[in-house]
């Protein structure tokens, strides 16, 4: 099953995600968790990427598209994967043909994200106030396009993701016809 997954930073989607992978066995990929990987390196693709993700602005999709491709052309991921954060642009949707099975959006209101971001103790600098503001802004211009787009081919899911993670498990386990962890 190839699954991707939507919703703003806080929005619970890399939990989600984990425990989905987990269920259905196929690797879970992250492209924000890519990028982070990217931006460590000391190199000068390092450090672009970096102040990129430390702004709170988007990877260009070329780069993306040539990063998620390289990754999913790998044998792996030939028999299905949840995707994480991507395709976050309209242009990332229309350039990404790899017959995706369904796209969740987990929906959290914004205030909602930002108040458990600022609980999180792992403080990352791209969760900076600045930053997030900008993510958040970024995700309305550029992600919001992409739910109309999955929308409009029948494949998209909103699930409330302002309820306990067992909760939402079982929710979006209903949605894809799958027996959800611990029944
Ligand atoms: P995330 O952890 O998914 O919120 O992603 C962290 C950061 O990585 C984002 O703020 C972007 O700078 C970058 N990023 C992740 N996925 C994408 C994508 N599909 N397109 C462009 N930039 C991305």
């Amino acid at each position: 099953m190839k699954i991707v997954l939507i919703g703003i930073q806080g929005s619970g989607k890399s939990t989600q995600g984990n425990l989905l992978a987990e269920k259905l066995k196929v690797p879970y990929l992250s492209t924000g968790h890519i990028f982070r990987e990217i931006a460590k390196e000391h190199t000068p693709m390092g450090r672009y990427i970096k102040e990129i993700m430390n702004s709170g602005y988007l990877i260009p999709d070329e780069k993306t598209l040539e990063i998620v491709s390289d990754y999913l052309s790998r044998p792996e991921y030939q028999k299905g994967y949840i995707l994480d954060g991507f395709p976050r642009t309209k242009v990332q949707a229309e350039s990404f043909k790899n017959g995706i099975d369904a796209v969740l959006y987990i929906k959290v209101l914004d205030e909602e994200a930002i108040r458990r971001l600022s609980l999180r103790r792992d403080n990352r600098e791209d969760e900076a106030p600045r930053a997030l503001k900008k993510r958040i802004e970024s995700f309305h211009k550029f992600t919001i396009p992409v739910l109309e787009y999955y929308k409009e081919k029948g494949k998209l899911h909103e699930i409330n993701g302002e309820r306990t993670i067992e909760e939402i498990h079982r929710d979006i386990c209903g949605i894809l016809g799958v027996a959800s962890n611990g029944q």
